[in-house]
């Protein structure tokens, strides 16, 4: 199954393909018809699809395989949709940093376009019981989220746990620690095994930033970061420059940090809002939270709370690789 991000705009949606291949062969680059996906005109609508990370497919088994693959234009050059590539070059350029980056997913299952759960034309009780709760009162779609948690582990994809969020219906996978390129990776292939199970189970899985207006809190990809400096001991130095080095460009990260942004960083519901930057120790209504273990052991991560679940992830990784590191550089 070839996958692969699409061209649409302002949030692109994840495409796939089947190729049969003879059995021990390697995957090759294949392509696609791009004007049915936004990625091109008609008159000139072939793009490439270069393979770039394989894994076990866990819904056929077997031998069947994930190809998760970058779009390239037909001279080989990336394609304008393609993120990955600008990633893929400030990863290296800061690879002496070994970043590690764990993303934490939120999504809601929706059914026939309202949250799974919610009364049919009303709304459930408020926000309160949802969030790592338990019971049919309040939990819709557990055996859905365990089968996804399940593929995930078969396609060797680095989960790393699950909850259920504080909106009923809504729901958390956490992939990481990874590179900056891989985590991004993981994430589109751990996205896709979720659209595709929930076809299974007749629910759809959405990454909007804020599925119900009012009382109820809207859906992240809270973005958790450290260096090979911010881990070392004595490491809470480079955590706090870290913090202010995104304060310093807050307003190009949260620019591209997913499509209606405004809408979930409001300010309430565990978000500051996305005109304000701010870090603090445990503060899930700051920007940037510094987790309490962090400053207790003097090292450690932080975590970059602003990411709309609905974030390019190759965009959030490459933009915090770039504004910590190069800060750092430039202090050294
Ligand atoms: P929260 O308390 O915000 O819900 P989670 O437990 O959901 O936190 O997610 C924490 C994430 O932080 C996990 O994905 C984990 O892999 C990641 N993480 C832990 N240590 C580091 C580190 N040193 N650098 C980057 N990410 C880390
Ligand atoms: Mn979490
Ligand atoms: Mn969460
Ligand atoms: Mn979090």
């Amino acid at each position: 199954m070839y996958i692969w991000s699409d061209g649409t705009q302002p949030t692109p949606l994840l495409r796939s393909k089947t190729k049969v291949i003879p059995d021990g062969t390697e995957p090759p680059i294949w392509g696609f018809d791009g004007s049915s996906t936004n990625q091109a005109a008609g008159s000139a609508s072939d793009v490439v699809l270069n393979p770039v990370k394989i894994v076990p497919d866990p819904i056929r088994g077997g031998n069947d395989v994930l190809v998760l693959c970058e779009c390239l234009n037909t001279d080989m050059t990336p394609h304008e949709s393609n993120t990955r590539a600008a990633c893929v070059e400030t990863a290296e350029k800061w690879a002496d940093f070994d970043s590690w980056f764990g993303l934490e997913q939120e999504y809601t299952f929706l059914e026939d376009g309202h949250p799974y759960g919610f009364p049919k034309g009303g709304y459930p009780a408020p926000q309160g019981p949802y969030y790592c709760g338990v019971g049919s009162a309040d939990i819709f779609g557990r055996d859905v989220v365990d089968h996804h948690s399940q593929a995930c582990i078969e396609a060797g994809l680095d989960i790393s746990g699950t909850n259920a969020e504080v909106m009923m219906g809504q729901w958390e996978f956490q992939i990481g620690p990874a590179s900056p390129v891989d985590v991004a990776d993981q994430i589109l292939l751990a996205r896709w095994l979720l659209y595709r199970i929930a076809e299974d189970h007749d629910v759809d899985a959405s990454i909007h930033p804020k599925p119900i207006a009012g009382d109820w809190n809207g859906a992240g990809c809270h973005t958790n970061f450290s260096t090979k400096q911010m881990r070392e001991e004595g490491g809470y130095d480079a955590v706090i420059a870290a913090c202010e080095a995104l304060g310093k460009n807050a307003a190009e990260h949260v620019a591209n940090y997913g499509d209606g942004i405004e809408q979930r960083l409001t300010g309430h519901h565990e978000t500051q809002r996305w005109d304000t930057f701010s870090y603090g120790v445990s503060d899930r209504g700051a920007s940037v939270r510094i987790p309490w273990q962090v400053e207790r052991e003097g090292k450690g991560y932080i975590e970059d709370r602003r990411p709309n679940a609905n974030c390019d992830p190759y965009t959030v990784t490459r933009l915090i690789v770039e504004t910590v590191c190069s800060d750092a550089s430039q202090n050294a």
